[in-house]
């Protein structure tokens, strides 16, 4: 079968490689940004295979064999390349008809896109640590969110101007039509001038399962600025049906706990990713929907609804069970006093007596 490039370039980009790889029975262990563990291709003690998730790529330093998801597939399971391309496209659940003009932009013009929110994502996290960044610092440790933490995720903040993302992003020779196509900017219909989208608000980057950032989730950090979550728009490579948050930060224990735990808010994952819920996720800016779910099956056993524990967050709870209902997968609602959400319940634990 003839695959398209966007096709293949959509399975491949679907594919985590290091699930795919330790699911052919390789053991890999973590080292830094990558995975470690005996190469499957020649016999050693020492472990020389490495595994970059964020690159979708392996590499043996003994025996030299490297590639893709597609490479890995052909030469472990001796599968031709169409072959490879459909097991890839069934593990992530994209049909096959989709080959012809599927929904993802071409190749060039998706990296420029995501080239710009990785740039952006480092200038709004690099704010945290200036001046600029007091209020949202402050913020933050108010809220109890220790560095580690905001760290870990890469949060930042977004300057309170007009075009202070623009600027810099323009110094970094990225134009204004690319910066557009990210939601990163506007154009007022008054003036025809562009303007920054997020502006004072805390940034919440929004990874893919390689650790790309996708878009963002903002906060308010003014009661006054409306609305309190303000979401980056869909784009080929955001669509919110389909993207969890906290996935890519927990990918490592939720593929050994089997678990998901699913909460409303990106500060709910955080929580629970600091008391050791590191298999804590949340949807960004929807319901949960069947490609949520179909994600879940993935990398999942059992799932968790855990919601806020008022009158919307148990109709939430309820509703969503429905969707579960059908899916093989075992599933708990865990209910919280009321008034709290995972993010309270979990800041105030020690604090208090129940
Ligand atoms: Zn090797």
């Amino acid at each position: 079968m003839q695959f398209s490039k966007n096709f293949i370039r959509q399975v491949a980009d679907a594919t985590d490689i290091v699930d795919l790889i330790s699911d052919h029975g390789v053991t890999l262990k973590r080292a830094g940004s990558s995975y470690k563990g005996l190469c499957p291709f020649h016999s050693e003690k020492t472990p020389s295979f490495n595994v970059n998730p964020e690159r979708g790529f392996f590499h043996c330093f003994g025996c030299s064999v490297s590639g893709d998801g597609i490479k890995f597939l052909m030469q472990y399971d001796r599968l031709s390349f169409s072959e490879a391309v459909e097991e890839l496209a069934k593990r992530a659940g994209i049909p096959l008809e989709i080959q012809s003009g599927g929904p993802r932009s071409s190749n060039p013009e998706e990296d420029r896109g995501l080239h710009c929110l990785k740039e952006a994502a480092a200038f709004y996290s690099e704010k945290l640590s200036v001046p600029e960044g007091e209020n949202a610092v402050k913020y933050l440790q108010q809220r109890g969110v220790p560095e580690s933490m905001w760290k870990q995720f890469q949060i930042g903040i977004s300057p309170d101007e007009w075009q202070g993302t623009l600027n810099y992003l323009q110094k970094k020779n990225i134009s204004l039509s690319e910066m557009s196509k990210t939601g990163l900017i506007k154009v007022s219909e008054k003036s025809a001038r562009h303007y920054d989208t997020f502006r004072g608000r805390l940034m919440f980057p929004v990874k893919d399962v390689r650790g790309r950032c996708i878009g963002f989730g903002a906060r308010a950090m003014k009661p006054e600025d409306k609305p309190k979550y303000l979401n980056s728009p869909e784009t080929s490579y955001y669509r919110k049906s389909q993207v969890l948050y906290g996935l890519h930060e927990g990918l490592t224990s939720i593929r050994k706990k089997r678990r998901l735990i699913f909460v409303e808010g990106y500060l709910d994952v955080i929580r629970l990713h600091e008391n050791g819920f590191t298999e804590a996720v949340a949807p960004c800016g929807t319901a949960l929907t069947q490609e949520h779910l179909k994600i879940a099956l993935r990398y999942a056993d059992t799932v968790i609804l855990l919601f806020d524990g008022d009158s919307a967050g148990n109709n939430a709870a309820l509703r969503h069970a429905h969707l579960l209902l059908p899916v093989a997968l075992e599933s708990y609602i865990l209910t919280l006093p009321e008034g709290e959400d995972p993010d309270t319940f979990l800041f105030y634990k020690d604090k208090r007596k129940f």
